[in-house]
């Protein structure tokens, strides 16, 4: 089904963006200018909740979540909190929300990520994975290839800083497949974790100005599995490939990848 709104009807997408105030590195609030814009010229205005330390997530509250990246030490003053809320968010995402999860973010949806230091910080438990700092940073442009609707495959630019290795249990569904880059541990050749209308990436940039498609893809879960009307995206479609071209000539290099 097409989501097609006349101007007469008002139709409000609420996002929870969890630790606006924490997490947010790399410019990563981004990622919600683009689903705001990329909304409104669909006709459904977003209201924009932040959900900070000790708020509840509320059953049914939002369409769709959002958690950006941000370094060990912001980490460390919210997993506690995050951990406490992952059955709530679980619960969002099986009941239809749409979440996207950014980096530090990805990482504590997990299990949880034993950090630089070697402390545990315990997670939401949302995404099968765990993830452990490894001594050597991973960074540079990464591309991917995603196929979230079977039999369309479409690619996703983006950029990776983490010292994180993550490590998806037998079973998990990864993201994507890293055509350049590290991804999830500079080894499997996958990055990020999907469950089911839940998607988790390393890819910051921030990751929807150049794949707008993605950022479409998440406003049509959190509508109900709607496809929204295609827009121009000539702009978009050049900062991808530019992106693109760039994460070929120098991305890292996962091991045992060609
Ligand atoms: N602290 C995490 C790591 O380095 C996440 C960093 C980030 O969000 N860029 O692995």
């Amino acid at each position: 089904m097409i989501l097609r709104i006349d101007s007469s009807a008002r139709v409000t997408l609420v996002v929870g963006h969890l630790y606006p105030e924490y997490l947010n590195i790399y410019a990563d609030r981004g990622n919600i200018a683009v689903l705001e814009r990329r909304a409104a010229w669909r006709g459904v205005e977003v209201e924009v909740r932040p959900i900070g330390l000790g708020d509840q997530i509320e059953a049914g509250g939002c369409g769709l979540y959002y958690i950006g990246g941000g370094q060990d030490r912001e980490q460390a003053l919210v997993a506690a909190d995050l951990e406490q809320k992952g059955e709530a968010l679980a619960a969002e995402v099986e009941r239809g929300a749409a979440l996207l999860a950014v980096c530090g973010g990805y990482q504590l949806l997990g299990r949880g990520y034993r950090d630089a230091r070697g402390e545990w910080l315990p997670g939401a438990g949302l995404f099968p994975l765990e993830t452990v700092a490894g001594g050597r940073r991973m960074i540079g442009d990464v591309l991917l290839e995603c196929e979230l609707e079977p039999g369309v495959p479409r690619t996703v630019a983006g950029f990776e800083n983490h010292a994180g290795r993550t490590l998806l249990d037998p079973g998990a569904v990864p993201l994507g497949r890293v055509l350049a880059g590290f991804g999830n541990d500079g080894e499997s050749g996958y990055e990020g974790c999907r469950r089911g209308r839940a998607l988790g990436t390393y890819l910051h940039g921030p990751l929807l100005p150049r794949n707008p498609w993605l950022a479409d893809w998440l406003l049509g879960e959190a509508l109900g599995g709607v496809a929204l009307e295609p827009l121009e995206d000539e702009l978009e479609a050049e900062a991808q490939a530019v992106s693109a071209a760039r994460a070929r000539a120098r991305g890292g290099r996962p091991q045992g990848h060609a």
